[in-house]
């Protein structure tokens, strides 16, 4: 890598001790007894959430079948209006078309009383899964009230957290720049892949990320060559050599 050297190679360790306090910091953040009771009302409100849709869906449907029932009923009553018309104005005198009217109109009502009996068994069904609705409804309510509440006791519990996360933050934000854009993927990549910690500093020939000495031949190399990235042996993390 052009331009990186063993003293470019040191803001890592800066960089480490950062991200070290940020994970940490993080770490008592989530761990805090008020946002373990706010991940559980949180959990509880989306089992709640899914109960609810499922309930507006039933009432969706159940309303829809009353619709459609009394949309039958209107048609029945509309087409009875019709035929007692036809059947009492006189304009019909055929006996056997007369008890043909009369027939049809006996049907209709048979079929009426049929769709009023099955309506009044939606109706009920509506009623029961309307006061489902309602009760779910108000047990959100109620979640959203302690969610509230817990949401804002974490917050004060964690505004020490928060500011020196954001001191921290600003640190890092000085610190990035001065390190050249591979080392610091490089770096992300071992962090990411090593419990958190990239960079181990290289003291008396021992890596102080692993705690272990390096062989005689690791570290007689380091000082024969200058070459700036170095990987423990032991642990693969960068060594950087610390100045003085
Ligand atoms: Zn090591």
């Amino acid at each position: 890598m052009e331009g990186v050297t063993r003293e470019s190679m040191r803001p890592l360790l800066d960089l480490q001790r950062v991200d070290s306090g940020i994970d940490r910091l993080n770490q008592r953040k989530a761990d805090l007894p008020e946002q373990r009771e706010l991940d559980e009302l949180n959990e509880q409100r989306s089992v709640l959430a899914v109960s609810n849709a499922e309930a507006q869906a039933s009432l969706d449907s159940v309303a829809r079948e009353q619709t459609k029932l009394e949309t039958e009923i209107q048609q029945i009553d509309d087409k009875v209006t019709h035929e007692q018309g036809r059947l009492y104005s006189g304009e019909v005198s055929n006996p056997k078309e007369l008890s043909n009217i009369q027939a049809e109109l006996d049907a209709l009502r048979r079929r009426k009383s049929y769709l009023e009996d099955e309506e009044l068994e939606v109706m009920e069904r509506r009623e029961g899964v309307e006061k489902e609705h309602g009760d779910l409804f108000a047990a959100m309510a109620d979640l959203d009230s302690k969610i509230a509440d817990a949401t804002q006791r974490r917050d004060h519990a964690s505004v020490e957290i928060s500011e020196e996360l954001t001191r921290l933050a600003a640190e890092r934000a000085q610190l990035v720049p001065t390190i050249h854009p591979e080392v610091l993927a490089l770096y992300e990549d071992i962090r990411a892949r090593r419990g958190g910690i990239a960079v181990g500093a290289l003291v008396d020939g021992t890596c102080r990320a692993c705690g272990l000495p390096l062989s005689p031949m690791q570290r007689d190399e380091i000082k024969r060559s200058d070459e700036p990235i170095i990987r423990c042996e032991n642990c693969r993390r960068l060594l950087v050599i610390p100045e003085g």
